[in-house]
């Protein structure tokens, strides 16, 4: 994306990692897709990115493999939204992981602006990025919430990625 030099060859898997993971413009863009948010313009508005802003961001987060488009009918207009691939769903841990952090090392400036993870299968939230500290289970987006207290009153399932061709699930609706 071209933001800084390129580091996807670097020896340090970190730095590999960074070079995609690194990019908070990129970090939120996911966090709205794991939110159910994938289409560019309620993207846009949540972030208050510019368009070049959030289009390089998407093109990249695509390019990495970390989402895909996914044709949608806009009232008789075909247009795309972004969905999460199965390594962009994986990117969850760290995403809980930077939630959780800084709710326990950042003041926060109101007391709206919290953010929890919530295992949904027991309701609980989680101070651990990849499992629920309240019942043991192994966290994945299928089973957890984020509760953004100035978003909903109430934890919103996260996204997941579409089963693929492989994976097709009996009900038919895989595309
Ligand atoms: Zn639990």
């Amino acid at each position: 994306m071209a933001l800084r030099s390129d580091w996807s060859r670097r020896t340090c898997s970190m730095a590999r990692g960074l070079d995609i993971l690194g990019d908070p413009w990129g970090m939120l863009v996911l966090r709205e897709v794991f939110f159910g948010n994938g289409r560019f313009d309620a993207i846009k508005a949540r972030l208050g990115a510019s368009d070049s802003v959030l289009t390089r961001r998407l093109a990249a987060l695509v390019e990495a493999g970390l989402l895909t488009r996914r044709p949608y009918d806009d009232g008789g207009r075909p247009r795309q939204e972004y969905v999460l691939t199965a390594k962009g769903e994986d990117v969850l841990p760290v995403l809980n992981a930077v939630v959780i952090w800084s709710e326990k090392h950042l003041s926060a400036p109101s007391e709206q602006a919290h953010m929890f993870v919530v295992h949904s299968g027991c309701g609980q939230r989680t101070t651990s990025a990849d499992s629920c500290t309240a019942c043991g289970k192994r966290l994945t987006a299928e089973n957890t919430s984020w509760h953004s207290l100035t978003r909903t009153a109430t934890p919103v399932s996260l996204a997941t990625a579409p089963a693929t061709q492989e994976t097709t699930q009996t009900n038919g609706t895989a595309a």
